[in-house]
């Protein structure tokens, strides 16, 4: 079936649903989601949303601006971060005008709160930034988007899972998708097609992300020959539930949390003088992981085991009810234990993609270094990479990304429209979407999907992890391309059609294979210690060499690494001290 739309937007969470308010002012749009809209993983979301409101303490958006560079250890492109930092403030009052319901102070304004790496004056002390809603934010950002876009009657294709993009020579044309009631294929032919389909944190065995997270648009378009952009940086979150990855918001060490090891002590004193806890994520969990790999981690003698402790008791009852209910009910649910009582057992988690489609800051897909454009393609959201976040990203940034690039990107597709022509588009460009798909499911039996989804995600947590080094990702890679090569035979064992969910997380296991292997190529790539990247090999940032983003193209089994620049035209690169 081909259904024609000038405008196509994959994913709905955040970005996409931004994209899609603003796109569906101008143009006809649709978005295609493969969960139910407001499951998305935004909705996860807990903390917050930072703006330099200066609502509780005198703040600006240049140091907001500031804070993400130096947080992303000077990888960001400034210009989009300043722009990030800017258009927050207008950003956050949209959201508020469009009806969500922010925690507020007693005067009745947006409250603040602290997150990690958000400073006053360029690194004094910890600000007060995240504006928030409860520990609810995501899903009320969500909630508050996907009323909108019904008022503004976009059509929604639920359930719909995209499997291809159609390019014609450098111009997008449209997507091929799986509907899962019937198994049917779709062809929505558009002038524009946006990817918003979040992140891949499924690469690895522990994560904060949910199941559906597992990079389809990075690796559809990587698959159509487009680069994704620094791979290798990869956010493991400091305070994963211990053994499960289930996320605690670094609201809690917002509101005043504390990391502690065996002896009780809070360590983050010895890491970072300034921002103690609250130093960024990337410095946190490396902090945590030396505890733990020195023996003073609690239950120092397995180190397999061990973990830290962090500590929310002194907040009181009525400051946990009020600001943190979720992550209150969650350590009852999962650990059975009162954060009011009890210290809270944590891992670092993997978390986010600070990696992705490259685009400009008009949410273009990009090509290459010299940033020619993909005509009538965009990304936005934490699939795409602008970059605002750079090796490193700070909290309460991604959502405030979603919202601003996805707005700006929905913004562009109106423009662009009114020139573009409607393809015209035969059932022919599903043809190869239809061959792999009658191949899955030609009867025959093959190896186990979940036995290679749990080897890649073992071999990338403990090769490609927190601490890399050369041994370990060239294993990865072995790993990673005898997987790929096992995959080739995987057939799927449910032969029906409606609701083929077996189907569609195979489908998905090759797009995350397939990141594994651009993930772990651009990690061995890059000689040198930025932001998350870590290697004990090469401890050191090394700006004479690697001030530079990398473009990775996935050509049939081999990865191509091509750079580009990185736009350091407001603040020159400094070592990193908090
Ligand atoms: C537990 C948790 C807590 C977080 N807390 C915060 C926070 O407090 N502050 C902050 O700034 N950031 C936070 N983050 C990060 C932030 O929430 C995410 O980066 C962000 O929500 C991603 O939004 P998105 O719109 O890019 O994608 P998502 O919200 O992940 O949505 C992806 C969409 O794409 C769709 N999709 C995917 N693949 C396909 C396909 N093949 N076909 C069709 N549709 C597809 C999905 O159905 C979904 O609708 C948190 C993340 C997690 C995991």
């Amino acid at each position: 079936m081909i259904h024609q739309f000038e405008t196509v937007i994959v994913g709905s969470g955040g970005a996409g649903l931004y994209a899609a308010l603003e796109a569906s002012q101008r143009s006809k749009t649709a978005v295609l989601s493969k969960l139910y809209p407001i499951r998305s993983h935004t909705g996860a979301a807990q903390g917050g949303i930072s703006a330099a409101l200066g609502n509780v303490e005198e703040d600006k958006p240049e140091w907001h601006a500031f804070d993400t560079v130096k947080g992303g250890d000077y990888l960001v492109d400034q210009q989009a971060a300043h722009i990030l930092a800017e258009e927050a403030i207008q950003a956050v009052y949209d959201l508020e005008n469009r009806g969500l319901p922010f925690s507020r102070t007693p005067e009745g304004r947006i409250d603040q709160r602290r997150f990690g790496g958000h400073t006053r004056n360029f690194g004094e002390g910890p600000v007060r930034r995240a504006c928030y809603a409860a520990d609810r934010t995501g899903h009320m950002i969500l909630q508050t988007l996907y009323q909108q876009c019904i008022k503004n009657e976009v059509s929604f294709f639920d359930e719909f899972q995209v499997v291809d993009l159609i390019l014609e020579g450098n111009t997008a044309r449209g997507v091929v998708a799986v509907e899962l009631a019937t198994g049917e294929l779709h062809i929505l032919a558009a002038k524009a097609v946006l990817f918003a389909t979040g992140g891949f944190g499924r690469m690895f065995k522990i994560t904060s992300n949910a199941f559906a997270n597992t990079g389809d648009g990075p690796a559809v378009c990587a698959r159509r020959g487009i680069p994704l952009e620094d791979m290798e940086f990869f956010q493991f979150h400091p305070t994963g539930i211990m053994g499960l990855g289930i996320l605690i918001s670094e609201a809690v060490r917002g509101e005043g949390g504390i990391l502690q090891n065996r002896d009780r002590e809070r360590f983050m004193e010895r890491y970072s003088p300034t921002l103690l806890d609250l130093a960024p994520r990337d410095i946190v969990a490396r902090s945590i992981m030396t505890e733990v790999r020195a023996g003073q981690g609690i239950r120092g003698d397995r180190r397999i085991d061990d973990y830290v402790h962090l500590d929310a008791t002194h907040l009181g009852e009525t400051t946990l009810a009020t600001k943190l209910p979720d992550i209150t009910s969650f350590c009852k649910t999962y650990l059975g234990i009162d954060p009011a009582e009890k210290p809270i057992p944590v891992l670092p988690t993997a978390h986010y993609a600070m990696g992705g489609i490259p685009t400009d800051v008009q949410g273009r897909v990009i090509l290459d270094g010299a940033g020619t454009v993909v005509n009538g393609l965009y990304a936005a959201g934490e699939c795409a990479c602008v970059s605002v976040h750079g090796a490193n990203r700070l909290g309460t940034n991604s959502l405030l990304d979603l919202v601003v690039f996805g707005r700006r990107a929905g913004q562009h597709i109106g423009d662009y429209v009114k020139q573009a022509d409607q393809p015209q588009l035969t059932a022919a460009v599903a043809d190869e979407a239809r061959a792999w798909i009658a191949q899955l499911t030609d009867g025959s039996t093959g190896p186990h999907g979940g036995h290679i989804m749990d080897e890649m995600q073992v071999s990338m947590m403990e090769k490609v992890g927190i601490y890399r080094n050369a041994d370990d990702m060239k294993a990865a890679m072995d790993d990673i391309q005898a997987l790929r090569e096992r995959y080739r035979a995987v057939r799927v064992q449910d032969t029906g059609r409606a609701f083929n969910t077996d189907l569609l997380e195979i489908i998905e296991l090759g797009n995350l294979l397939d990141l594994s292997l651009l993930t772990a190529a651009s990690a061995l790539n890059r000689t040198e210690s930025r932001g998350a990247h870590s290697r004990e090999d090469f401890a050191e940032r090394d700006d004479d060499n690697w001030l530079k983003h990398t473009l990775a193209y996935l050509e049939d089994d081999t990865v191509r690494i091509d750079h580009k620049a990185v736009d350091i035209s407001i603040w020159e690169p400094k070592p990193r001290t908090y």
